[in-house]
């Protein structure tokens, strides 16, 4: 009995993505290149793969594909000669210590220009699925244009991105963009539940990971929930005057838990690089507290500590990107936030 591949309904909350697929499917005007833009974690991937199951399949009912045939046999196992999912990480595979950070020409040529240009496997046209598509350089993209342009045969490219903006011009002349959308967390809370998450983590995943599934999911399974309502706790600490004298050591405790976590899964993973990500999470899970504030409060002294605290975070984030020593960014975020704080509660007393 054959595995199960995602079908358009299994794709939680997308309609109308879905609808103009499925149109433009029906009255065979697909183009050649897609650009699926949205946030991270909202169901670009498994409309892909959705679509290149339909696509592939030669006796699909309307836009169900058959589910017997060779072809969805093989989508179903995650084997499809036709069938390619080209994301930065490949490049590992033939240097192992090659850094993946963006999505480098080599990957775009060995792994789509090229097979893009040989008969598909099954005569039924082959789909390419470009993860992360943002994070194609200038020669990477320029090397697509040909191919996104006249394809050999019937092919299907789908590139993701939650940055289409920073995708050229000359490839999103050539791509019809179909966009996705956060979903509202209740949804992602009543998923989450019905995967068996206990209700607490799975309101406050949802919550935190803003309309994203695929976040709130990844949160849960690196540990991160915890972590996060550590530092709300933190935070509410900190706003009701009472700045914590160990921030420093909560930052540097969850991101060890978190590198820890990506290790396990991918052994190559580089440490220091997994701390910088983690800092960076707990950084953006901090801003968003701050955010929230901003948007609830009418309380001038609340708005003035709020955009401060947004900044500093926001500095703490460009030092983590310019390598600055991680011990030194977070001394100096809890510093300035302790400052805030207690520059504010004086205020108060007078
Ligand atoms: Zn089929």
């Amino acid at each position: 009995m054959m595995d199960k591949f995602p079908t358009f309904s299994s794709v939680l909350g997308q309609d109308a993505a879905i609808s103009w697929l499925t149109r433009a499917y029906q009255s065979d005007r697909l183009p050649h290149g897609l650009v699926f833009a949205g946030p991270p974690g909202v169901g670009k991937a498994t409309t892909a793969r959705a679509l290149a199951a339909l696509y592939l399949c030669p006796n699909p009912t309307g836009v169900t594909p058959c589910g017997k045939c060779e072809s969805c046999r093989l989508m179903a196992a995650d084997n499809h000669p036709d069938f390619a999912n080209v994301y930065r990480q490949l490049r590992r595979i033939e240097k192992k210590d090659a850094a993946a950070k963006d999505l480098s020409i080599d990957v775009i040529r060995q792994y789509l220009v090229a097979p893009a240009n040989l008969k598909p496997a099954l005569n039924h046209g082959k789909v390419f699925v470009i993860e992360e598509a943002e994070l194609m350089n200038a020669a990477a993209q320029n090397s697509l244009l040909k191919t996104l342009e006249e394809p050999f045969g019937r092919t299907l490219i789908i590139l993701l991105s939650d940055q289409p903006e920073s995708l050229l011009p000359t490839i999103r002349s050539r791509t019809q963009t179909v966009r996705f959308h956060a979903l509202e967390p209740a949804l992602v809370a009543k998923e989450l539940h019905d995967r068996n998450i206990d209700p607490a983590t799975a309101e406050q995943a949802a919550d935190l990971a803003e309309g994203s599934l695929g976040t709130a999911l990844k949160w849960i399974e690196d540990g991160v929930i915890p972590f996060a309502r550590q530092l709300h706790q933190h935070l509410n600490d900190l706003l009701a005057g009472h700045p914590p004298d160990n921030l420093a050591d909560f930052f540097k405790t969850a991101a060890e838990a978190y590198a820890k976590k990506q290790v396990e899964h991918d052994e190559n993973t580089s440490l220091d690089q997994a701390k910088r990500e983690a800092l960076s999470l707990y950084l953006r899970l901090a801003a968003q507290r701050f955010r929230r504030l901003l948007k609830e409060s009418d309380d001038a002294g609340d708005l003035d500590l709020a955009c401060t605290a947004i900044e500093s975070i926001a500095r703490a984030d460009d030092y983590l990107d310019a390598n600055v020593s991680i011990p030194i960014i977070f001394q100096q975020l809890a510093l300035a936030l302790t400052r805030l704080t207690a520059a504010r509660s004086l205020a108060d007393r007078f």
